[in-house]
């Protein structure tokens, strides 16, 4: 299968340009302006953008917390991906507590995914016990293509101590790989709930207010403090604030590598949305935080202090935000986001509000670039054909209805966007056409990356 999609505008993290792309079996073979067709099939998309296919570097499928899983599998969630313009997805996989290695927790993610996705993945891996069988499995991870971890600093589940979050970042900063992070100060906010719950504040509108700037703050801070001392690099996943920011910005002035990823619900919603009536479904931790971070993120969106947007989608049914009807504490954490992000990012850029390079550096380039995804991220030659066709005229507005995921609402419900995509190329194949899935699930491959280069 050759084809020549032709007169298009292609764009990259650099720059835009009408050029033609040559796609030959699942890869682009060529790229430049007035190319022949020769013995290639002709398709003509003039007047539309072309951009690489998005990134999604934050999922929870089929996840198992807070006593149910989480509603969408890797074959609903990743059919979702496609239809929103997203081919690749990396899922967080996840040691267990109790003495399992890590390399039975990729096991167990590779049964929930493998087979089944429509779009192609890969994983990070959470680390949850650290003793030397951990260490030495780290070698055996980077052999099966996991080069990013992720570390809690809160959820009893999860959390890792300041001892081992030492030893873990050394390690990994050795090896080639890095973290990344969930930064909140587990201990203040267990206090503050406490506090919250014998007040008798038991409403979704608490949730902010028992996990605050300051404790997402503080948490980064300890973070990058503890990262410098272990000299190795490390991601602020879902930063959410302008204090945290600054934290950030404050360890890069110090000579630090950090990366920043934040979610698009939190350039969209502050936390004036869990006094709603359905507050409880965008309970997700960290909380939308108030209008200054919001500012001051899209301001960092803008000059490139932020690296990446990933949508940390982790939806839940609304029987299951129920049961924190009476007391906010018991909400599943999480919102739905996988089909939204690109169009949502692109609607920013075709607004004005950032430019569609932009767009396009956080939701692909840079992901693949940071996450060692060497055949992603980029219209050019010797990259797999990801390549999403964008209509800057078509409006589209988000509704529960015309979602793909498993889920019974959106927090996205009603989000009017100027623009969308039309079709999507995963490796060379057509996926998504004019609003129809046209995927197969089995179709999306397991993606190995590599270890970043000393
Ligand atoms: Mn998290
Ligand atoms: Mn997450």
């Amino acid at each position: 299968m050759k084809y020549l999609l032709k007169n298009g505008t292609v764009v990259t993290g650099e720059k835009s340009e009408q050029l033609d792309i040559l796609v030959e079996g699942e890869k682009i073979v060529q790229v430049g302006k007035n190319l022949p067709s020769k013995d290639a099939q002709e398709i003509d998309v003039s007047g539309k953008l072309l951009f690489p296919g998005f990134i999604d570097g934050h999922t929870h499928f089929d996840l198992e917390v807070a006593g149910t899983v989480t509603a969408d599998d890797f074959e609903t969630g990743t059919k979702a991906a496609i239809l929103g313009g997203t081919t690749f997805v990396i899922d967080y996989a996840s040691q267990d507590k109790g003495g399992h290695t890590l390399k039975e927790g990729l096991d167990k993610w590779h049964k929930k995914a493998d087979d089944k996705c429509s779009c192609d993945y890969s994983f990070h891996m959470s680390i949850v016990e650290w003793n030397e069988k951990t260490e030495q499995e780290i070698q055996d991870m980077i052999d099966h293509g996991i080069t990013s971890f992720k570390l809690y600093m809160t959820y009893p589940a999860m959390i890792v101590n300041d001892c081992d979050m030492y030893k873990i970042l050394k390690k990994l900063g050795k090896c080639g790989c890095f973290a990344g992070v969930h930064c909140e100060n587990a201990g203040v906010i267990d206090a503050l709930i406490a506090e919250a719950k014998k007040e008798g504040r038991l409403g979704p509108e608490n949730h902010p207010l028992v996990r605050p700037d300051t404790m997402e703050a503080e948490a980064v801070h300890r973070l990058l403090v503890i990262a410098k001392e272990a000299d190795a690099p490390v991601m602020v996943v879902h930063l959410t604030n302008k204090k945290a920011f600054e934290e950030v910005m404050r360890a890069r002035a110090n000579g630090q590598e950090v990366y920043a990823e934040t979610c698009p619900q939190y350039l969209e919603f502050t936390c004036d949305v869990y006094k709603r009536e359905d507050g409880r479904n965008f309970v997700c931790s960290p909380p939308m935080k108030g209008q200054e971070s919001q500012d001051a993120l899209w301001k960092a969106i803008k000059n490139g202090m932020i690296d990446t947007v990933a949508t940390d989608h982790c939806p839940f049914q609304s029987y299951e935000k129920d049961w924190g009807k009476d007391d906010f504490t018991k909400i599943p954490n999480g919102c739905p986001g996988v089909e939204n992000l690109y169009p949502y990012m692109l609607d920013a850029a075709n607004s004005g509000k950032i430019t569609f390079e932009r767009a396009v550096e956080l939701c692909s380039t840079n992901v693949a670039k940071i996450f060692g995804c060497d055949n992603k991220g980029s219209i050019s030659v010797g990259k797999d054909a990801d390549i999403v066709i964008y209509d800057k005229d078509k409006d589209f507005t988000i509704s529960v209805d015309n979602m793909h995921s498993d889920l019974d609402h959106t927090i996205w419900e009603g989000k009017q966007l100027h623009g969308y995509p039309i079709r999507t190329y995963l490796r060379g194949n057509v996926v998504y056409d004019n609003g129809d899935f046209v995927g197969t699930p089995g179709l999306g491959e397991y993606v190995k990356r590599s270890p970043r280069k000393h």
